[in-house]
């Protein structure tokens, strides 16, 4: 399972500030899990955008966003729709996102960003993954994830070291940046390329204490947790006692102490 977050609403509206017409996509998987993209949140994703001026054009949930012959098949009877609008806006994890990305020619939108594993990985055969990086960049990579399908996880564009279409790194790998550069050429949104990105916040590739406690991410990370007690804490060292200062346990004196009576 992938756990994913629902982007906030201004950045997704951010995102849509040119489109009018959207469809919405919602995945009963893992996001309906997280709370993140079931037919709840689509149908109170449609209103807010409604609310907002937008024309939502249709709107489907599928099982599983993640395998590209389900997306399709779910589709089929939304073509109508689909050709209505500007943009199609995704609500479940990185590999659902880009799995509709990769299935339909339309400007497709991150509206999760992809937090964690809430467990083991999905069955998906696709070639799509997904680092979790909880800040998920498909908007200005066409619906292709930098930090997986370049070699080195660059996210503001290529190194230049690709030859013939190929990662300098690993000759049996395609430039994860020339991919990105294609897809955004063929979708006319090469003018994403100009778009600043933000430096990458690693605090939240990192997973959360309580993800870390979890059984599972002890299975999938051997030796990254354990369940030995921790070792008591050592003793704060004793302080050295000041010039002229009583020995340490002798009795303190009192505060006021009497007067003598004469
Ligand atoms: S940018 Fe990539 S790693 Fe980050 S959430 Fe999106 S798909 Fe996952
Ligand atoms: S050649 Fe392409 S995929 Fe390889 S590291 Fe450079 S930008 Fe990334």
């Amino acid at each position: 399972m992938l756990y994913s977050e629902q982007k906030h609403f201004d950045e997704i509206i951010a995102y849509l500030e040119k489109d009018k017409n959207v469809f919405i996509m919602g995945c009963e998987g893992c996001a309906q899990s997280s709370g993140s993209g079931g037919p709840e949140q689509v149908a109170e994703m449609k209103q807010k955008l409604t609310e907002a001026g937008k024309n939502v054009t249709g709107t489907r949930n599928c099982d599983f966003l993640c395998s590209k012959a389900l997306v399709k098949s779910e589709l089929r009877g939304r073509v109508e729709q689909l050709k209505a609008a500007d943009a199609v806006l995704v609500l479940t994890c990185g590999v659902g996102i880009q799995a509709v990305a990769a299935s339909i020619n339309k400007p497709v939108y991150p509206g999760c960003n992809t937090v964690n594993l809430g467990g083991s990985r999905g069955e998906w055969e696709g070639t799509e993954r997904c680092f979790e990086c909880g800040q998920c960049l498909l908007y200005h990579t066409g619906g292709i994830c930098p930090l997986t399908a370049c070699t080195k996880s660059l996210v503001s564009g290529a190194c230049g070291g690709a030859n013939k279409g190929k990662c300098e790194i690993s000759k049996d790998r395609d430039c994860g940046w020339e991919l990105i550069y294609n897809r955004l050429k063929e979708r006319g949104l090469l003018s994403r390329l100009d778009d600043m990105m933000k430096p990458l916040d690693h605090k939240k590739i990192m997973p959360r204490p309580e993800m870390m406690s979890l059984a599972r991410y002890g299975l999938e990370n051997p030796g990254k947790v354990t369940d030995k007690p921790a070792p008591p804490p050592a003793p704060a060292p004793a302080a050295t006692p000041k010039a002229g200062a009583a020995p340490a346990g002798a009795p303190k004196p009192a505060a006021n102490p009497p007067k003598e009576v004469k």
